[in-house]
């Protein structure tokens, strides 16, 4: 038997209840943040729609469509990334699969089609995949899984139905989280509020980004205290301006959770907790908005521009954090 992800159990129900009663849409769009195991859904869900003995709303795991599917050998499950070395989902890429989806199914069930990360096709890949949704034949079912939901047409979006995904702190999760890590050395809950949820983050924060991410902080600390400048932080950092990106948004959420509960609920590393409390100390709620927001719109800049200089970036968001004035 197939076991889902605790966290996923209303999308479940969802799909469930839409094949009980015949309703299966024929594109799905799987959108929330990295870290939920969205492309794993799909890949379950895959099997549970190609499988030819499912029960309980689950895949059986012993057929025939199973087994080809554990070999990565089915030839009625198309995946869709891009290719290697290129950035983005190309139109050839959907253009090739389109023409597959005019010649009927080879195992005579459905087919089913995964692309991922959406946002990564190009507009004439967006287009040509747009026409196929729009006629796309008996059986076939488009799961689509984004990161970003607002880089994705409205079009594109009208045209499938919604499965969100959202962070989740709940015990069954961390129950989950707990038993993934196998290692009693860590505390699951630390890793989970660290990940601000998002359970496959909570397992990266075992390994080595836990030590990462404590390092850039204690550097972070030095530099609001105005031992160290920003250019040095930011020289030896830059290479990794996308976690540090990801690493401050999430510890001002954090930070906000933590104000409204009196630091209660969360349990933090001592280095983000010690932030936390010289930043409870500014009036200056203004500039803290400002600068959540330049964090906000770096990550977008940081996602969209392949040649954005890493460093000047960074540079222009460690200074405006030592305007701030917080040492
Ligand atoms: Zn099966």
């Amino acid at each position: 038997m197939i076991e889902h992800l605790p966290w996923q159990q209303s999308q479940w129900q969802r799909i469930e209840s839409a094949m009980a009663s015949n309703n299966l849409a024929h594109a799905y769009l799987l959108t929330g943040p990295e870290g939920l195991g969205k492309g794993l859904f799909a890949r379950q869900l895959a099997q549970l729609l190609l499988c030819q003995s499912p029960a309980a709303g689950r895949a059986c795991g012993k057929c025939h469509a199973c087994s080809l599917l554990q070999t990565g050998a089915h030839p009625d499950l198309a995946i869709i990334t891009p290719e290697e070395g290129a950035r983005g989902i190309k139109v050839d890429q959907i253009r090739d699969l389109c023409q597959q989806l005019q010649q009927t199914s080879q195992l005579k069930g459905r087919r089913v089609i995964i692309i991922e990360p959406a946002e990564l096709m190009n507009m004439a890949a967006v287009n040509s995949l747009l026409k196929s949704l729009e006629e796309p034949g008996v059986g076939v079912v488009f799961l689509l899984v984004s990161h970003h939901r607002y880089r994705l047409s409205a079009t594109l979006i009208s045209r499938c139905q919604t499965l969100a995904f959202a962070p989740d702190l709940s015990s069954e999760t961390l129950n989950w989280v707990e038993q993934e890590l196998n290692d009693s050395s860590q505390d699951p809950k630390r890793l989970l509020d660290l990940a601000a949820g998002l359970p496959f983050m909570a397992l990266e924060y075992g390994g080595e980004a836990y030590q990462k991410r404590v390092a850039f902080f204690s550097d972070f600390d030095q530099l609001l205290q105005g031992h160290t400048n920003a250019i040095k932080i930011s020289e030896k950092w830059h290479a990794d301006s996308q976690y540090v990106l990801d690493w401050l948004i999430g510890w001002l959420n954090n930070f906000m959770v933590w104000q409204v509960e009196s630091g209660s609920a969360l349990t933090l590393p001592e280095g983000e907790l010690s932030l936390c409390q010289r930043l409870s100390r500014t009036d200056n709620t203004q500039g803290l908005f400002a600068v959540y927001d330049s964090l906000l719109r770096a990550k977008q800049q940081l996602l969209q521009q392949q040649s954005i200089n890493t460093q000047l970036l960074m540079d222009d968001i460690l200074l405006q954090w030592v305007e701030l004035g917080l040492n």
